[in-house]
C-alpha cells in the first residue's frame, strides 16, 4: 500500500522517503540453507564482537554529543527548559557561503560552506541538513524507546508489541534459524500455479501478507464521494521503482535493466534454482514486467486525478479482465464481499489480463517467487537483505554502505507500529506549547493566501469566492492524533521476526480493506507523528504536521520570527497551495472531484502551471538528465506559493511585534528569512540518487526547490537587491499563487 500511495500521488506530502527497499525471499532449499546456517553462525561471534565495538562508539559519540549539546542546533530542546537557541545564528552563518553572489546562486549562497563540510554519510543516498539531521535524532530517540520496551515486557500491551517487534528483528540468528518457514504455504501455493484461477489466488494470499503482486491496491475516500471509502486498483506489479526504468532509451536506464535483471537471476537462484535455470527465469521476469510497464501510464499522467476515476462493480471488474478470476483473489485476500470499487487505470488491467494469457506458467511462478521475495526481502536472513541492498541501495541509488541493522530496525518498527511508537515519542520530545505557536502561523499564512487573491489578475469574482471558500475550509492536524490507533488484533511475539513482520502486515491490510463501503475516519492521520515531513489531503482538504517536523531548524520557539517563517512557514505555505496545485485544484472544500472553476479562469492557471513546468523543464542535475516539469508541477507551485505567503505573513508580523535588531550579523531579517528557507533544502546526494529522484519522485531535487522557489519572488530581489535579469531574479516569473 505504500507503493500505492507513491504512484497515486494522492497525499501530497512535502518530501518523498524511497520506501526502505524490501529484498527477496527464498523457498527452502535444504541445502542451500544449512550451509547459509553454518556460515552465519561462524559470523556470528565475529559479529557479536563487532556490535561491541559499535555499542562502545555510539555510547562514546553519544558522550561527546552531550558535550556540544548547548552549542549544537540540532540538540535544541523543544520542551524550552534552557532555551537552546543560544547558537543558531552561528549555525545559520556556519552554513553560508558569503563569497558566493545570492543573486547568481542563491543555493551556493546559503548551503555552500554547508555542503563543502558535510560529507554524504556511507549508509545515506541523501543527507539533508534539516529533514536527516531530525530524522537520525529521532532514530536516536526512538531506539532507546524500544530498548526499554523490550527489557520492560510489562510496560502494557503496545510497549510489549513494539517491544518484541524490535528485538524479533535484532535477533539475527533466530532469522537465519527460521529462514523461509513462515513462507513455505505461500511458496507451495505458487508453486501449484497453472493460470487464471491458481494465480489469482496466490496473488491475493500474497497480497494479505505485503508483497504487493500484478497490480496495487489501496483504500481511499471516493472521489464523488469523499465521505465514503471504496477500494482503489492501480497499474502496478513492477520491482523497479518507475515504469519509465524498462521503456526508457537511456543508456544508463539500460545499464541498470540489466543490473536489475541479475538481481532478479541472484534471487532466484538464492531460492533454490540452479544459475542457469535462474538466469533464464529472471529474463522472463523482466520480460513479463516490461509488458506490465509498457501498459502503465507515465508518472506525469498519474497526476491527471479526473482520469484515474472508473467506479466500478465486481461484476464490471470481471468483464474487463475476463480471465482473471476476482472471486479467487479476494477469497484469498480474506476480504471476499468487497464490491465497491474504482479502477484507476482499466487499462492497464485489459493489457495485464493479456499478459497473463500469453506468459506460459513457469515464468508466472518464477514473477511471484520474485515479487514475494523481493517485497519481503527487509525481513529475511541476511543473504536476502544484501543482495537486496546491493541493487536496491548500491547500484540504483549510490548508498555504499547498508545501513546498521538496528536503525533498519527501528524503521521497521515504526512502519509496522508507528502509532504505538509515535506515543511515547510524543510524551518524550514534544512541547505543548509547539502547538499553540503553529496554529498561529497556520491562522496567518492562510490569511496571507486569502489577502493574495484580489491581486491575482488570471483569476476572476466567482472563482476567487470559491477559492476562499475551499481555503477557509482547510482543516489542520498538529503533533499527533487525537485518537490513537488501535492494535489490539495484532499479535507480535519476542521471537520470530518474519512472523511478527507478517503479521502487522496482514492487520495492516485487514484494516484498509475493512473500512471499504465505511465512511471515512477524518481522525486518522496519515503520517506518524515522529516523521519529519508534513501533507496535503485533497480528499480531506486537510494539512497535517507531525510533531516530527516542529523542532529545529525547522522550528523554535525562540527562533527569530525571520526564521521561523522562513523555515517552518514556508513549509506551511507549501501544504495549503496544494488545495490549489494543478491536481488540488479539482477537488472542492469538501474534497469531492468537481470543475468549480470558470472553464477561462481554468484555462489561464493552466497557463501558469505552464510557466512553472517550462522552468523547471531547464533544470538538469547532470548534463542532459533534466528536471521533470510535469511529473514535478504541483510540489513546484506549492514551494513558489508557500514561499510568498509565509513571506507575507511574516512582514504582518513585523507590523505588529518590535522586532529586535537583526540577530544574524550582516543578514536583515528579510534576508535572514530566505536564508532560513534555503537552509532547509542543504543536502548532499550520490548522482545515482539525483537520477533516480528525477525519474520517480513528484519534488525536485533540493537546490532547484530553492532556486526555482526566490527566482519566482520579487521579495526576494528585492532584499539581496538583485539586479532584473540576474538568474535568481529574471524578468519574467511565473505568478501561479
Ligand atoms: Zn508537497
Amino acid at each position: 500500500m505504500k507503493r500505492l500511495t507513491l504512484s497515486l500521488a494522492l497525499v501530497l506530502p512535502l518530501l518523498v522517503a524511497w520506501p526502505a527497499h524490501a529484498a527477496p525471499a527464498g523457498d527452502g532449499q535444504p541445502a542451500a540453507e544449512k550451509a547459509a546456517k553454518a556460515e552465519a553462525k561462524a559470523d556470528e561471534a565475529r559479529k557479536a564482537q563487532k556490535a561491541e565495538k559499535a555499542e562502545k562508539a555510539r555510547k562514546a559519540q553519544k558522550a561527546q554529543k552531550a558535550q556540544k549539546a548547548e552549542t549544537a542546533m540540532e540538540t535544541h530542546k523543544t520542551d524550552g527548559a534552557s532555551d537552546g537557541a543560544i547558537d543558531f545564528a552561528a549555525s545559520v552563518a556556519g552554513a553560508m557561503d558569503r563569497s558566493a553572489d545570492p543573486c547568481a546562486d542563491f543555493y551556493r549562497y546559503a548551503c555552500g560552506s554547508w555542503v563543502d563540510s558535510t560529507p554524504l554519510p556511507s549508509d545515506q543516498p541523501r543527507w539533508t541538513r534539516s529533514f536527516s539531521v531530525i530524522r537520525e535524532d529521532n532514530r536516536e530517540v526512538v531506539r532507546e524507546l524500544l530498548e526499554q520496551a523490550a527489557a520492560n515486557p510489562g510496560g502494557g500491551p503496545d510497549a510489549a508489541r513494539i517491544g518484541n517487534y524490535y528485538r524479533s528483528c535484532m535477533d539475527t540468528a533466530a532469522i537465519e534459524e527460521t529462514g523461509l518457514a513462515p513462507l513455505e504455504s505461500t511458496f507451495a501455493r505458487i508453486a501449484g500455479v497453472e493460470g487464471g484461477e491458481s494465480l489469482m489466488r496466490a496473488a491475493g494470499g500474497m497480497h494479505r501478507l505485503g508483497a504487493d503482486t500484478l497490480f496495487g491496491i489501496g483504500v481511499f475516500p471516493d472521489f464523488k464521494d469523499p465521505g465514503t471509502n471504496i477500494g482503489f486498483f492501480v497499474q502496478g506489479g513492477l520491482g523497479m521503482p518507475e515504469r519509465d526504468y524498462y521503456v526508457s532509451d537511456d543508456p544508463k536506464k539500460k545499464e541498470l535493466m540489466a543490473a536489475y535483471e541479475t538481481h532478479v537471476a541472484r534471487v532466484l537462484e538464492t531460492l533454490g534454482a540452479p544459475a542457469e535455470e535462474a538466469a533464464q527465469r529472471a529474463a522472463g521476469v523482466v520480460a513479463f514486467e516490461t509488458e506490465l510497464a509498457k501498459a502503465s501510464r507515465p508518472a506525469p499522467e498519474m497526476r491527471l486525478v479526473e482520469k484515474l476515476y472508473h467506479k466500478i462493480d465486481r461484476a464490471g471488474l470481471q468483464e474487463l479482465t475476463p480471465n482473471l478470476p476476482w472471486d479467487a483473489f479476494f477469497a484469498a485476500a480474506g476480504h471476499p464481499n468487497v464490491t465497491e470499487l474504482n479502477v484507476a487505470t482499466p487499462e492497464f488491467f485489459e493489457a495485464l489480463d493479456a499478459a497473463v494469457q500469453a506468459a506460459d506458467a513457469e515464468t508466472l511462478r518464477a514473477y511471484l517467487r520474485w515479487q514475494l521475495a523481493d517485497n519481503l526481502a527487509a525481513y529475511l536472513p541476511e543473504r536476502f537483505v544484501q543482495a537486496d541492498f546491493e541493487f536496491f541501495g548500491r547500484e540504483l541509488q549510490g548508498q555504499q554502505e547498508i545501513q546498521p541493522r538496528w536503525k533498519r530496525c527501528v524503521s521497521m518498527t515504526e512502519n509496522a507500529l508507528g502509532e504505538a511508537v509515535g506515543k511515547l515519542y510524543v510524551e518524550k520530545r514534544f512541547a505543548g506549547d509547539s502547538k499553540q505557536v503553529a496554529l498561529e502561523m497556520i491562522g496567518d499564512i492562510g490569511g496571507a493566501f486569502e489577502r493574495a487573491l484580489p491581486q491575482l489578475a488570471w483569476m476572476d469574482d466567482a472563482t476567487r469566492a470559491r477559492a476562499l471558500e475551499k481555503a477557509h475550509a482547510v482543516r489542520d492536524k498538529i503533533g499527533y492524533p487525537d485518537v490513537w490507533r488501535d492494535y489490539s488484533a495484532m499479535t507480535i511475539r519476542p521471537k520470530g521476526f518474519l512472523d511478527n513482520a507478517i503479521a502487522a502486515n496482514e492487520f495492516e491490510f485487514d484494516r484498509q480493506a475493512r473500512k471499504v463501503g465505511k465512511p471515512v475516519d477524518r481522525k486518522e492521520w496519515g503520517m506518524t507523528p515522529q516523521m519529519v515531513n508534513a501533507y496535503y489531503n485533497p480528499l480531506l482538504n486537510e494539512i497535517a504536521f507531525p510533531a516530527g517536523i516542529l523542532q529545529p531548524p525547522f522550528f523554535h520557539r525562540s527562533f527569530p520570527a525571520a526564521m521561523n517563517y522562513g523555515a517552518i512557514g514556508a513549509v506551511i505555505g507549501h501544504e495549503l497551495t496544494h488545495g490549489f496545485d494543478d491536481t488540488g485544484r479539482k477537488f472542492d472544500p469538501t474534497g469531492e472531484m468537481r470543475e468549480w472553476w470558470e472553464p477561462a479562469v481554468a484555462e489561464r492557471f493552466e497557463q501558469q502551471a505552464q510557466c512553472v513546468r517550462d522552468q523547471y523543464s531547464r533544470y538538469e542535475v547532470e548534463p542532459g538528465v533534466a528536471v521533470q516539469g510535469d511529473l514535478t508541477a504541483g510540489e513546484n507551485i506549492a514551494d513558489i506559493g508557500g514561499l510568498k505567503q509565509s513571506y507575507a505573513a511574516y512582514r504582518s508580523w513585523v507590523e505588529r511585534h518590535d522586532e529586535p535588531d537583526p540577530p544574524v550579523p550582516g543578514l536583515t531579517d528579510d534576508q535572514l528569512f530566505f536564508v532560513a528557507y534555503a537552509q532547509v533544502w542543504c543536502s548532499v546526494n550520490s548522482q545515482e540518487y539525483e537520477r533516480m529522484q528525477v525519474t520517480t519522485d513528484s519534488h525536485s531535487p533540493a537546490r532547484f526547490r530553492v532556486a526555482g522557489a526566490v527566482s519566482n519572488n520579487p521579495a526576494f530581489a528585492q532584499a539581496f537587491a538583485c539586479e532584473p535579469g540576474e538568474p535568481m531574479a529574471p524578468k519574467e516569473r511565473c505568478t501561479v499563487w
